[in-house]
């Protein structure tokens, strides 16, 4: 039980990718696992669940918790021994799901990944070709079985591609949420919630003072603050993957029809989404941009804001689309003069409701302000853990 995923390398890949990491012939790939059927729609859980067991409804809680016999951390990350891979690891791997494209959870150097075309395709343009040896693309809601584990993806509402993965194992169910929100988000699938004897959650908010604010209030501040100011270019600052096509797209939701003018960094991801028929509208390049741009907006990496590349605009407007906003702290000590508080993660009541929402006796936290979370499932009677893990980020949001 070790080698590669079974070999249906690259289904759903759209043709013409840059970036494509294919190379790797399938026959390569010593097997080892039974492989999946064409129709993708082997029901894998009834030969694994126990009678009476695990069910999508009414999920049955699982009588005693030893998941750590078959799911635990190691010093790669999370890896689930009968299944035979990791999940988002922090080092090399041979086998890794990986939830989503940003870089603390899909890292260079895995022989074989799996994970939602999206995913894939974002991490080649992120980590160029060659970034991993063998890509498996897995749709939402498709069943897989491996080693001795079924295995699916659910929406993780995150970013474009992000998924929950849903594992099966002998009657016991976990579900490792990766990063994820509650919010709507017209660039990406809303988070599906899955009845699960273990949720493996994040908290980044993971405190009661973190409550985010509606979106749209946040997007209508930057609209008022352009009415306000039409002399000045409104510069802000975004993460390059999920935040940008994000904000773009908020913007559009409520009826901004001008163009949005683009840092070069953020190009490659913002097509790509783009391309997935996403309605992001005029997204010229702020290199091709004539004049001074007073009064457009111009998204940029939060690492450009007051950098010399700013001296071109008229009058610099900073603003910073963050959940992070929401602290005075982080405010300042970027100069931000419009903090927008948009956020890629679930605040605390949002985590606290999805963890009820799964149903789950056991909660493992991976990252983010874990204690007080821990404590306040205690409190509920959730047996709770920290997990600690290493190289998680929680500024990139
Ligand atoms: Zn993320
Ligand atoms: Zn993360």
């Amino acid at each position: 039980m070790m080698q590669s995923w079974p070999a249906h390398p690259e289904r759903g890949q759209r043709q013409g990718d840059p970036g494509s990491c294919t190379a790797y012939p399938v026959s390569s790939f010593a097997g080892g696992f039974p492989e999946r059927l064409p129709a993708f729609s082997v029901p894998a859980t009834p030969p694994l669940a126990k009678p009476g067991a695990a069910s999508d409804i009414g999920h049955a809680m699982a009588s005693s918790s030893n998941f750590q016999s078959w799911l635990r951390p190691d010093q790669s990350g999370l890896y689930c021994e009968p299944g035979g891979f990791h999940i988002d690891p922090s080092r090399p791997v041979s086998r890794a799901v990986i939830t989503h494209g940003h870089s603390d959870h899909a890292r260079p150097g895995h022989d074989a990944i799996l994970a939602t075309a999206d995913t894939l395709a974002l991490m080649r343009l992120r980590l160029g070709a060659g970034c991993f040896g063998q890509g498996q693309a897995l749709a939402y809601g498709e069943t897989l079985r491996l080693g001795e584990v079924s295995l699916r993806l659910a929406p993780a509402g995150h970013i474009l591609g992000s998924a929950q993965v849903v594992i099966d194992y002998r009657g016991q169910r976990a579900v490792i949420s990766g990063d994820y929100k509650r919010r709507a988000d017209p660039t990406c699938e809303a988070f599906e919630p899955v009845p699960c004897d273990l949720f493996v959650t994040e908290a980044t908010f993971g405190l009661p003072v973190y409550r985010h604010e509606p979106d749209h209030g946040e997007v209508a501040k930057l609209l008022a603050s352009l009415a306000d100011f039409p002399g000045r270019t409104h510069q802000i600052g975004v993460y390059g993957l999920g935040k940008c096509q994000r904000l773009i797209a908020l913007l559009r939701q409520q009826g901004y029809d001008r163009p949005v003018y683009l840092h070069g960094a953020l190009r490659s991801m913002s097509d790509y989404y783009a391309g997935r028929g996403i309605a992001l509208g005029d997204m010229p390049a702020v290199a091709d941009a004539p004049g001074k741009l007073a009064g457009e907006i111009v998204l940029s990496p939060p690492s450009a804001l007051g950098d010399r590349w700013s001296r071109r605009f008229a009058e610099p407007l900073n603003g910073f689309a963050s959940g992070w906003m929401r602290i005075r702290g982080r405010v300042r000590q970027r100069g931000v003069e419009l903090p927008l508080i948009i956020s890629d993660h679930a605040d605390w009541p949002e985590l606290i409701a999805t963890i009820a929402e799964t149903g789950a006796g056991e909660v493992w936290v991976t990252h983010g302000r874990e204690d007080a979370l821990v404590h306040e499932l205690g409190k509920r009677s959730i047996t709770a853990r920290a997990l600690r893990l290493v190289g998680r980020e929680d500024d990139a949001e």
